[in-house]
């Protein structure tokens, strides 16, 4: 594997060297701008800020995204992306789903529920917000060592009839580690045990200032069985989203990343994805991982064929050649020649990569950090 200098990798980034070497501190790495760090290390970096890994070192076949960057004045603003962590039975399924039941588009849809992974809500005030349906950090923690920073936001869920349990602690830390807002759901607000005030002082235990206790961190009293508090926290996600000023650029070749995919008999393989940048048309050429294939159907959360998919929008792919993995990337490109040529070549890397190596340096870095 490569070696690259803390500085050489800075300026690959366009991110400051200090920032760098600040981050590789937290992780329990010292080093100086002229240290040299592992690609493993690197690569860990390069997610932390939010970039997407290439390795553009070992070949010319793959897709470069590398220098393909966005000019400013091609960005328009996009839906958030949300994703709901906590501890088991604090009521993340149900608050998904009473999220969903505030979509004002649901009644006109037609079509029947599907659960693709993701979902997105049209709100009273006409904004979108997407939904992914997979609660817990694993999902979360997976897609980041994959390289994938699909969320914007996280809702971190806590039954304020119960307290902070091992998992809200794992959830807080992941959420600091990947570096996205939280907003505090805390739930169950119907039951008699109720007690939010509990909730947020066990909080600053973990450096987390809600506003209720005068600091930075939105929180919202919630009831998935009631309905109170769900408006609340819709705009409060608005809120977090307008402060962020989430932009891509839609006219353009799409870029989106698998929530999940499976084999289905009838239809065959059916990938998620959530669109990043660029708009998925049908009748697109794709390369997803290691599979090469042409974009014969969309259908959305609601059941319903989709003919161009925007960013931040979740559909269901129909023309993949095979099944490809949560977290990797589909990118449009312009033949069926290259789509077969890049899906062979990965084939070809992931191989080779099992075949030689060990288990992956990453995933044990990461839980270093967590
Ligand atoms: P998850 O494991 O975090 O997905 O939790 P679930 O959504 O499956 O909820 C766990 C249990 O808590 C279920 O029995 C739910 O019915 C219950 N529950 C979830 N939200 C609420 C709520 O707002 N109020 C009440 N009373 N019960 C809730
Ligand atoms: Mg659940």
């Amino acid at each position: 594997p490569e070696a690259i200098t803390v500085q050489e990798l800075a300026n690959r980034m366009a991110e400051k060297a200090a920032d760098l070497v600040k981050a590789l501190f937290k992780m329990g790495v010292m080093v100086t701008l002229n240290h040299t760090i592992d690609q493993d290390t690197a690569e860990l970096l390069v997610t932390e800020f939010g970039h997407n890994i290439q390795r553009v070192s070992d070949n010319d076949v793959d897709i470069d995204h590398s220098a393909d960057v966005d000019a400013e004045d091609t960005l328009k603003a996009r839906p958030p992306v949300v994703t709901i962590m906590g501890h088991v039975d604090h009521g993340k399924t149900s608050l998904l789903d009473a999220l969903r039941g505030t979509d004002v588009v649901k009644g006109e849809a037609g079509g029947i529920t599907q659960h693709i992974g993701a979902y997105q809500i049209k709100t009273k005030s006409g904004d979108l917000i997407t939904f992914l349906d997979t609660p817990g950090h694993e999902a979360f923690t997976e897609m980041r060592m994959r390289g994938a920073n699909v969320t914007d936001i996280v809702i971190l869920v806590v039954a304020g009839d119960d307290g902070l349990m091992p998992q809200t602690i794992e959830a807080i830390n992941h959420t600091k580690a990947a570096g996205v807002p939280m907003i505090v759901a805390i739930t169950k607000s119907d039951k008699p045990e109720f007690n939010p005030q509990k909730i947020r002082e066990r909080l600053l235990e973990h450096e987390i200032i809600v506003e209720q206790m005068s600091g930075d961190v939105q929180d919202v009293e919630v009831s998935a069985k009631t309905g109170a508090g769900l408006e609340t926290l819709i705009e409060k996600i608005l809120l977090q989203a307008e402060l962020m000023e989430l932009k891509a650029n839609p006219d353009r070749a799409a870029e989106a990343t698998v929530i999940e995919a499976k084999l289905d008999k009838g239809k065959g393989p059916l990938a998620t994805v959530l669109i990043n940048r660029g708009t998925l048309k049908v009748g697109d050429i794709l390369v997803v991982g290691t599979q090469s294939g042409r974009v014969r159907a969309m259908l959305d959360d609601k059941g319903r064929q989709v003919k161009v998919a925007p960013p931040a929008l979740p559909v269901e792919v129909l023309g993949v050649g095979g099944v490809p993995m949560a977290g990797d990337t589909l990118t449009v490109v312009e033949s069926e020649a290259r789509a077969r040529e890049v899906a062979a070549f990965r084939q070809e890397q992931a191989t080779a990569k099992r075949t030689t190596t060990a288990p992956a340096s990453l995933e044990n870095m990461f839980s270093a950090l967590a």
